[in-house]
Parts: C-alpha cells; sequence; structure tokens
C-alpha cells in the first residue's frame, strides 16, 4: 500500500513524531511512503525511506493529487496548519477534492491520522 505525506511547516515536527509512533507498523505491512520535498527530508532524517516529490508550494501537493487521481493512492496524511497562510492554498484544495472525488482517505489532522494508522490493515488492499 502506499500512503502520501504532507506536512505545513508548523506541522512538520508532529509528523515526523506521529510516524515514529508507528515505525514498526508500518515497516511490517510493507508501507510505501510518498511526500512533497521538505516534509520528505524531515521523514528520512528520521529513519524512513520516502520517494520525495516537488515541495508543496512548487507543485508538490499538485503531484500528490496526479497520483491520487490514478488511483495509485491508498491514504493521504496533511496535517494542514490551519493558522497560517499559504501561497498554494488552491493546490491544497484541489488535493483535498481529488481525494473526495476518489473516495481515498485523508487525514488533516493528527487525530484523524491515528485512527487511520491504526486501521492499516484493514485499508491494506
Ligand atoms: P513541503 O510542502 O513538504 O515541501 O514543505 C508541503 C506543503 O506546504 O504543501
Amino acid at each position: 500500500m502506499k500512503i502520501a505525506l504532507i506536512a505545513h511547516d508548523g506541522k512538520k515536527a508532529d509528523m515526523v513524531h506521529f510516524l515514529s509512533g508507528f515505525k514498526q507498523k508500518l515497516k511490517s505491512s510493507n508501507v510505501q511512503l510518498v511526500a512533497t520535498g521538505t516534509t520528505g527530508l524531515h521523514i528520512e532524517k528520521a529513519g524512513f525511506e520516502v520517494t520525495r516529490v516537488l515541495s508543496g508550494p512548487l507543485g508538490g501537493d499538485a503531484q500528490i493529487a496526479a497520483m491520487a487521481a490514478q488511483k495509485e493512492l491508498d491514504m493521504v496524511v496533511f496535517f494542514r496548519d490551519p493558522l497560517d497562510k499559504h501561497p498554494h492554498e488552491p493546490d491544497v484544495q484541489m488535493l483535498m477534492r481529488i481525494c473526495d472525488v476518489h473516495h481515498i482517505p485523508l487525514a488533516t489532522n493528527l487525530a484523524s491520522a491515528e485512527l487511520m494508522f491504526k486501521h492499516l490493515n484493514t485499508i491494506s488492499k
């Protein structure tokens, strides 16, 4: 199964902390990770294997959306920072819309991501 990970700057530490709590489960479930550029760097540094696409503001969110539209993703975790402004907000909206169109599980905060990861094995194909 393939999971996309994106975190706005104010949420990158939360993303790494979140993933670290599921390290064993991710390994044993044979999950492939894909992330936007800077989020991916943080995740790599924490010891995960991850495929990085462009940074979000440079089109990374759009690349993740394209993967979702092509049914290449099983889940998207997008830790948005609701207290900050983002120049690529249209891409963010587009990604969330594409997930809804294609019924791809999308977690936009820690609580929902934890719930989804606890059920990883039931979501995998
Ligand atoms: P980043 O992009 O991982 O390259 O910071 C995330 C985003 O802001 O959408």
